[in-house]
């Protein structure tokens, strides 16, 4: 699932990485999550579940959880195959989980104590659950790519590389016909400025084909009126 999702959001020109292709595994959290993390905006936790049995995953979600909480940053809570309330209140096979985590860390309780915390609030923020697409995971994926795009889009102009704030330009293009891009305020004034971010989302390849058509009826008929037009003077 998780690697279709990867592929989804990849078609849709988002940047995105997942932790155990970018993360060496088995390496200090502490050093080389921050740095991830810092770096985006969103974060998808798929809740499948053997979730809780790995304390990679649980510490993970705690370093996700505080930069939540700190930065002010997204996260998408996904329940693949899990009730929600069963991460919430760590209950079902959550439960099972955690029984084996407070053994394994008798003398670091505060430490499992942050983890059921973590699970906690993450299912605070509005999520997807799979069984609410009545388990078709293509559907799934398509709602989540929407959600992270309407979330990325509902931002503020960024900067651009000359550290001037955006502006909002249509694209006219064959293959993206009337879609919206944040581009450089300078764009063509000898400014080599060559920044570019999406702002809507990609348009499919009939829907381009049909708008060019229509776009092109349209300035045939604005013609066609104006001929007339000037024939009644
Ligand atoms: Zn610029």
């Amino acid at each position: 699932f998780t690697d279709h999702l990867y592929t989804a959001l990849e078609q849709a020109r988002i940047n995105c990485f997942t932790d155990d292709d970018e993360l060496p595994r088995g390496r200090d959290i502490s050093t080389e999550l921050p740095n991830a993390i810092q770096q985006s905006r969103i974060f998808i936790v798929v809740f499948s579940k053997g979730y809780a049995s790995s304390s990679w995953c649980l510490k993970e979600l705690a370093e996700i959880v505080r930069c939540t909480n700190a930065i002010g940053r997204i996260l998408i809570p996904i329940f693949y195959h899990v009730d929600p309330s069963d991460v919430r209140k760590q209950t079902g096979t959550f439960a099972e989980s955690f029984i084996r985590h407070e053994e394994e860390y008798q003398n670091d309780t505060e430490r499992v104590r942050s983890w059921r915390r973590a699970l906690t609030r993450a299912t605070d923020f509005s999520g997807y659950d799979l069984k609410a697409v009545n388990g078709y995971e293509s559907r799934l994926i398509k709602l989540i790519v929407e959600e992270v795009w309407l979330q990325m889009s509902s931002r503020e102009p960024p900067k651009c590389y000359c550290g001037l704030r955006t502006h909002l330009t249509t694209s006219w293009t064959d293959d993206n016909p009337g879609r919206r891009f944040f581009g450089c305020a300078r764009y063509g004034e000898q400014s080599h400025c060559n920044f570019f971010d999406w702002y809507d989302l990609p348009i499919c390849e009939r829907g381009a084909k049909l708008i060019i058509e229509m776009r092109e009826e349209i300035l045939e008929m604005r013609e066609e009126i104006e001929m007339l037009e000037g024939q009644l003077h």
